[in-house]
C-alpha cells in the first residue's frame, strides 16, 4: 500500500460552522490508515453563489493515508451525511462540505472524482490556507500556490481572530 499526502478543504455556513469544522476535523483523523499531519487557521469567506447566506467559514487539513482516492472520497461523503448535510441550492447553504484539493501528485478525472480539484485555482479560501501549511506547494499542472494566489483578483478572506 502506497501513502499519499492529501489536502482536504473544508466548508460550513451553518449551525455553528466553528464547530462543525472541528468536528470534521476530528472525524478525519479517526480514518483508519490515515493521519491527520496539520490543519490550516481557519478563515471567513464570502459566498460564492446567491449572497442571501451567512458567511462561511473555511480551513483546510494535511493528511496521510494509505486510502485509495475513491475509497477517501466516499469516507468524506460519509462524514458529511453524518454531521447532516443539507443541500438547498447550488453555491447555498452548507452544514459541512468537504473536497479533496490534492492527492499526492496524482490527476485523478473520474466520473465521481476530479484531482486536483477543479476550481483549487480559483479559489482564495483554498489557496491561502493552502500556503499557510504548505508554502511552495505545486499544484501539478496549474502552478506554485503562492502565484496562483497572485492572480486572484479580489479576494474576501479574513483569518479568524
Ligand atoms: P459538491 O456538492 O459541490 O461538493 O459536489 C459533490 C460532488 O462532486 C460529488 O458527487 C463528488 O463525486 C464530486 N466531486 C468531484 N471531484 C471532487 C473532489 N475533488 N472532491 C470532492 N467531491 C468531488
Amino acid at each position: 500500500m502506497s501513502t499519499n499526502t492529501v489536502y482536504i478543504g473544508l466548508g460550513s455556513n451553518l449551525s455553528n460552522p466553528v464547530e462543525q469544522l472541528n468536528t470534521a476535523m476530528k472525524s478525519i483523523a479517526l480514518m483508519p490508515f490515515t493521519q491527520l499531519i496539520k490543519r490550516s487557521s481557519f478563515y471567513s469567506s464570502k459566498p460564492l453563489g446567491p449572497q442571501d447566506q451567512p458567511d462561511f467559514i473555511n480551513a483546510v487539513c494535511e493528511i496521510e493515508t494509505e486510502l485509495e482516492a475513491e475509497d477517501l472520497l466516499k469516507r468524506l461523503q460519509t462524514i458529511e451525511l453524518e454531521q447532516g448535510r443539507i443541500k438547498k441550492r447550488h453555491w447555498g447553504e452548507r452544514l459541512i462540505d468537504l473536497d479533496i484539493l490534492l492527492f499526492g501528485n496524482n490527476l485523478i478525472n473520474s466520473k465521481d472524482l476530479v484531482v486536483p480539484h477543479s476550481q483549487i485555482a480559483l479559489r482564495d479560501f483554498v489557496l491561502i490556507p493552502l500556503s499557510e501549511i504548505a508554502p511552495g506547494l505545486v499544484i501539478p499542472n496549474k502552478g506554485k500556490v503562492e502565484n496562483l494566489i497572485s492572480t486572484l483578483t479580489d479576494s474576501y478572506l479574513m483569518p479568524l481572530g
